[in-house]
């Protein structure tokens, strides 16, 4: 199993996660045309996604996924919740395979395994998403205000992991944001800062673990060098074996059986 970003942050978000012929995006905040560019930096195009999964509202994450689905006939999988407060976007024809699923059942998706898990942000029902070849886990947390004992005995074990590491504390608190909007970032249904980050990370059992990459940083309250610090501090890795999500260009392809060197 493989995965690798094509793009991360508050401009966007996408993933795909590969194993055999089953390619599964994870959230698509981009348009179709974007998609489809960034998809073919990654050698792949759109019709052979075999699902798109949405793991929750907000536009960062859910803008392109609807019309992607569409115009390449690719069935969608998200909470009850998120299929509510998407519905304005999705298309009058009714050909859109829509799948709800329950946010603490898993299921499978041709050759991929996938467990949703919830988690606390300001949308209705955010998932997050775990996924599993039978033999690699890969776990994925992005927008998240903190972690539960549910997170984390999700996340324990994995052999990949990305992680939201958004804003570091100071630079949030004197930063340019109005102070609603620090409020909100900061708080409880906000997003997880570095030192939240690591605190999870540390946890963990990390016995397994080959990839480790810190995803949605804000760009204007974080820094890579921070979130790099912060989570190679817990595993004492080199911080350059902690990879960043960029908003750019995410990241190449990650292989879950080798590991990151
Ligand atoms: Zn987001
Ligand atoms: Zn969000």
């Amino acid at each position: 199993m493989r995965f690798a970003s094509l793009g991360s942050g508050s401009a966007g978000n996408c993933m795909v996660v590969e194993q055999a012929s089953t390619r599964l995006l994870l959230d698509c905040g981009f348009s179709v045309k974007e998609t489809v560019a960034r998809l073919a930096k990654l050698g792949l195009e759109a019709d052979q996604l075999s699902g798109i999964l949405v793991t929750h509202e907000h536009d960062d994450h859910a803008k392109g996924a609807f019309k992607l689905a569409e115009r390449f006939n690719i069935p969608v999988w998200l909470s009850h919740g998120t299929r509510v407060m998407t519905a304005r976007h999705l298309p009058k024809a009714p050909t859109l395979q829509l799948n709800t699923i329950d946010s603490h059942t898993t299921f499978s998706i041709n050759d991929i395994q996938v467990t949703p898990y919830p988690v606390p942000h300001d949308a209705r029902e955010p998932t997050q998403f775990i996924f599993t070849d039978g033999q690699y886990k890969l776990g994925v947390l992005t927008d998240a205000g903190g972690s539960t004992p549910h997170i984390e005995q999700t996340l324990n074990g994995c052999d990949a992991l990305v992680l939201e590491c958004n804003h570091d504390l100071s630079m949030l608190e004197q930063g340019p944001y109005s102070y609603s909007l620090k409020k909100r970032v900061g708080g409880h249904l906000g997003h997880l800062d570095n030192a939240s980050a690591a605190n999870l990370l540390a946890q963990l059992d990390n016995s397994k673990l080959k990839h480790l990459v810190a995803a949605h940083l804000s760009a204007k309250n974080n820094t890579a060098e921070l979130a790099k610090q912060a989570l190679s501090q817990v595993l004492r890795c080199s911080e350059d074996w902690v990879g960043i999500a960029t908003q750019e260009d995410g990241f190449d392809w990650r292989d879950c059986a080798v590991e990151s060197s």
